[in-house]
C-alpha cells in the first residue's frame, strides 16, 4: 500500500494532509509513504521531519507514481495523479457540487474520489469529520480577525483615564464555527448574543454565557435538524428573521456570520440596509463569503468598506492557522482509513454507510447518488 501526499497547489492553501505523526501511524499499519518535497513548508513541518518519520520525500511525480491512496487537502487536479494505481482512492475536499467539472475528471482518470466534505454526521464519524475539524479553527480564528480590525477593545476596562465599554458581538449560525467564536468572543471579554434556526441551539448558546436572539413568532427547525445541517427557510421565517435582525444588528459592534447550507449557496442574513444601520467602525466577518456570502457586499479574501462598516472573510479562514489545522485534518484521514483497515488484504475497505456517502467517483464512473444523472457546469 503506497500513500502518495502531494504539495498543495491550491491558491491560499497552507495546511498540508499528512503530519509526521499521521506518517508514522500510517507506516505502522504497513504502508510506504511519499511525499512531495516542500509538501508541509506552509504548515512548519520541514521535509527533513517526514523523512525522520520513516517517510520518503521526492518530487511530485515520484510520490504519485504506483500510488493506491493519495491524501490532499484541496482535491489535486486529476493530471497530476497520472502515474497513480487504477483505481488509486484520492482523499481531499472536492467541492463536488462546485467542481462538477473536476469531479468528472476523476471518474474520466479511473480514480475512486472520496469527498471528506461528505462524511456523514454519525457518532462513528466524528472523528473522520474534515467540516468540524477545520470550522471549529475558522470560528476561532474569525473573532481574531474581527478583533484586529476594530479600532476599540473587546473587554470593558475601567481605567484611571475612563471606562472603555464592552464589545458586542453578534454571532449568526450556531454550529461548530459559530459555538466557537461565541467561547472566543466571551474569552475576550465581549458580551456575546446569538442567532440559529435551529432550535437545539438555543441551549448550547446559554450554556455559553450567550445571549439568544430568536424568531419567536415563525416554527423554525425543531431540534438539531436533518444530520445537524439546516435547510433553506420559508419565505415567511425569512421576512421575520431580517425584522429582528435589523433591530438588534444596529448596536452590535461585531457580527460574525457562519451560516452554510450544504450544496446549496449560502443563505443571506445580513442587507445593505442593515449593514447602513451599523455604527461606523463596526467589523462584520462573513465566514460564508467564499460559498456566496452571508453578507450583501462581502468579497472572499477582501476587506471591503461598507457604510463605514469593514466587511471581511477569508475564503480560507481555518488555512490561516495552518500548523493546527493540518494536525487536525490529518488526524482525521488517518481515524478514516485505519478505522476500515483490513489487516488481511493491507488495504482499507470501505462500509457502504460511509463510503456510499462519500464516493464520487469509481470504475470511470461518477456514482455519487446526487450527482448522478447531472451534466457538468459548462
Ligand atoms: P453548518 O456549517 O452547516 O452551518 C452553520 C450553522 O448555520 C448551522 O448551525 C445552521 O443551522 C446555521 N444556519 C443555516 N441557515 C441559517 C439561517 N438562515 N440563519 C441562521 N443560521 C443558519 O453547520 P455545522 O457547523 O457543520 O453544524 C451543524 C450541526 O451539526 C451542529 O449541531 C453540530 O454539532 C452537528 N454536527 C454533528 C457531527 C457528528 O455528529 N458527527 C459532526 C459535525 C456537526
Amino acid at each position: 500500500m503506497r500513500i502518495a501526499v502531494l504539495r498543495e497547489r491550491a491558491e491560499r492553501e497552507s495546511r498540508v494532509a499528512l503530519t509526521p505523526e499521521t506518517a508514522r501511524k500510517f507506516i505502522a499499519l504497513g504502508a510506504d509513504v511519499a511525499v512531495e518535497a516542500g509538501a508541509g513548508q506552509n504548515a512548519a513541518i520541514s521535509d527533513a521531519d517526514y523523512v525522520e518519520a520513516g517517510a520518503s520525500v521526492t518530487s511530485r511525480a515520484q510520490a504519485a507514481e504506483g500510488a493506491d491512496i493519495v491524501l490532499a487537502v484541496q482535491a489535486p487536479p486529476p493530471d497530476d495523479l497520472q502515474g497513480a494505481k487504477p483505481g488509486a482512492m484520492v482523499a481531499a475536499i472536492f467541492d463536488p457540487f462546485g467542481r462538477q467539472d473536476r469531479v468528472q475528471g476523476y471518474a474520466t482518470a479511473g480514480l475512486e474520489a472520496l469527498a471528506m466534505e461528505l462524511m456523514p454526521r454519525i457518532t462513528r464519524a466524528q472523528s473522520m469529520d474534515v467540516l468540524s475539524s477545520q470550522s471549529n479553527l475558522a470560528g476561532y480564528k474569525s473573532v481574531l480577525l474581527a478583533a484586529n480590525a476594530y479600532g476599540r477593545a473587546f473587554p470593558m476596562m475601567m481605567t484611571a483615564a475612563g471606562t472603555v465599554s464592552a464589545a458586542r458581538v453578534f454571532i449568526m449560525g450556531v454550529g461548530v464555527a459559530g459555538l466557537q467564536a461565541i467561547a472566543t468572543a466571551r474569552r475576550l471579554g465581549a458580551q456575546v448574543s446569538a442567532t440559529d434556526v435551529r432550535s437545539a441551539t438555543r441551549e448550547q448558546i446559554q450554556s455559553l454565557g450567550a445571549k439568544p436572539v430568536f424568531v419567536e413568532n415563525v416554527e423554525g427547525i425543531e431540534g438539531e435538524g436533518s444530520g445537524g445541517y439546516a435547510s433553506e427557510m420559508s419565505e415567511e421565517y425569512r421576512a421575520a428573521q431580517a425584522e429582528l435582525v435589523s433591530s438588534h444588528i444596529a448596536r452590535q459592534d461585531i457580527v460574525i456570520t457562519t451560516a452554510l447550507i450544504p450544496g446549496r449557496p449560502a443563505p443571506r442574513l445580513i442587507s445593505d440596509s442593515q449593514i447602513a444601520s451599523m455604527k461606523a467602525g463596526s467589523v462584520i466577518y462573513d465566514l460564508a463569503a467564499a460559498q456566496g456570502g452571508n453578507v450583501e457586499g462581502s468579497r472572499a479574501d477582501e476587506a471591503v468598506t461598507i457604510h463605514g462598516v469593514t466587511v471581511i472573510g477569508h475564503a480560507n479562514t481555518a488555512g490561516l492557522l495552518a500548523a493546527d489545522a493540518s494536525a487536525l485534518y490529518a488526524r482525521n484521514l488517518f481515524n478514516f482509513f485505519s478505522a476500515f483497515w483490513d489487516e488481511e488484504s493491507g488495504r482499507p475497505q470501505l462500509d457502504e454507510e460511509i463510503g456510499d456517502a462519500i464516493r464520487l467517483t469509481r470504475g470511470g464512473a461518477v456514482v455519487h447518488p446526487q450527482l448522478v444523472g447531472q451534466s457538468p457546469p459548462d
